[in-house]
């Protein structure tokens, strides 16, 4: 049986390790213990139920080999984990992001990661101010989050574009700027913030906002720096992986990439992942039987993003539907996505 290395237990990582289980001997190599639902991890804020809980990889993929490690590098056919080289037959390349820093974050937090939210969950409930920095989507589910926070805090959110949610058309920035409008909101445009002392965020106007807590929300960039010595000739000039429409790494058929790392034009998004997930099992599935490779066709999705416990909208190109109940399909999303783990056929049906 060939073997099938996956370094990163992510949205693309999970769901190949579990397609391909069943025919090729899996290790997924992933640094953390626990499999999160990213989408919804800033739901632990308000206190949504369980819809952000950590769930160990064991529980998930019991036909799976699990190293729980960090990936250090890459050469010629092997992975290097634990100080040792991992040979490969197929290797699947799946890191995700890390948080872009706007300037040196002192005490702000990058709330993209269970992590760093739950070991900050008393001080995030208890502040009384907080400055959110960037107005993309995770800029907005915060300032949602905070918004709906018991103790009304005042939330000010700082954006360095002339309006919220600048990705998407101006109709759906107004309807962002509409729904906060509250008097603990302050919401402010065309403004950077450039450092950080003593609870002062200091803007480029030399102005400075005084909070208990500061968020980072300035975007991320690809979790590559690993392989940027053994893979050089594929890496982007932006750090992305380069692959072609079937997933392989530019210069190696036997390596893929996917999720938030390849260089597939597109929202980089958890539905997007898991597309990429079924492309590449499918392929190396069809490598090892000599078949034809299936094609990756990148797809505009609307964005679900969630205004805080209980209410949410769906955002695309220049238009928006708004409907509270969209939030129960945020966490429908999470159990869809566990089941699809625990029912690979289907989802190999739907993501395709
Ligand atoms: C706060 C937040 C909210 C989001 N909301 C949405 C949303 O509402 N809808 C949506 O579609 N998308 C959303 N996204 C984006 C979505 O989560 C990502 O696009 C998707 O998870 C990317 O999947 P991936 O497989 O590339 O990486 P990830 O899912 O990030 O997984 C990467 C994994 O690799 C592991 N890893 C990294 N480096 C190493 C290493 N060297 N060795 C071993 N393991 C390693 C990490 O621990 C991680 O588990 C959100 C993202 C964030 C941060």
């Amino acid at each position: 049986m060939s073997n099938v290395l996956i370094v990163g237990g992510g949205a693309t990582g999970i769901h190949c390790a579990r397609y391909l289980s069943e025919n090729f001997d899996v290790t997924l190599i992933e640094k953390k213990k626990h499999f999160h639902f990213t989408p919804d991890v800033l739901s632990l804020i308000s206190g949504s139920p369980k819809s952000a809980e950590a769930i160990p990889y064991e529980e998930l993929l019991d036909d799976v080999q699990m190293m729980h490690a960090e990936a250090l590098g890459i050469s010629d056919g092997s992975i290097l984990v634990k100080g040792k080289e991992m040979a490969f037959d197929y290797l699947v390349l799946c890191t995700g992001s890390l948080p872009r820093m706007a300037f040196d974050g002192g005490d702000a937090l990058t709330p993209y990661e269970y992590d760093s939210i739950v070991q900050n969950l008393e001080r995030i409930r208890s502040a009384n101010s907080h400055v959110v920095i960037g107005g993309g989507p995770v800029g907005i589910e915060l300032l949602g989050e905070l918004d709906k926070l018991g103790n009304g805090p005042k939330v000010t959110i700082v954006s360095g574009k002339d309006r919220l949610l600048d990705r998407f058309g101006p109709k759906v920035s107004r309807f962002v700027q509409s729904y906060f409008k509250g008097p603990n909101i302050e919401v402010l445009l065309s403004k950077r913030v450039l450092g950080m002392a003593d609870g002062r965020f200091f803007t480029d106007e030399g102005t400075s906002i005084e909070a208990d807590m500061g968020y980072v929300c300035t975007g991320s960039y690809p979790n590559t720096s690993f392989l940027e010595a053994g893979l050089r000739d594929a890496m982007s000039a932006s750090g992305h992986v380069r692959v072609n429409s079937s997933l392989q790494v530019q210069g190696h058929r036997n390596i893929f990439a996917g999720g938030d790392i390849s260089s597939i034009y597109e929202e980089k998004t958890y539905l997007a992942a898991e597309r990429h997930a079924v492309t590449i099992a499918s392929n190396i599935a069809s490598l090892d039987k000599g078949g034809r490779l299936k094609q990756y066709v990148p797809r505009r999705m609307p964005l679900l993003i969630s205004l805080g416990r209980g209410d949410a909208f769906l955002a695309y190109n220049n238009d928006y539907l708004h409907i509270p109940l969209l939030h129960k399909a945020k966490m429908l999303e999470r159990d869809f996505t566990l089941f699809t783990i625990k029912h690979p056929g289907l989802s190999k049906i739907l993501f395709v």
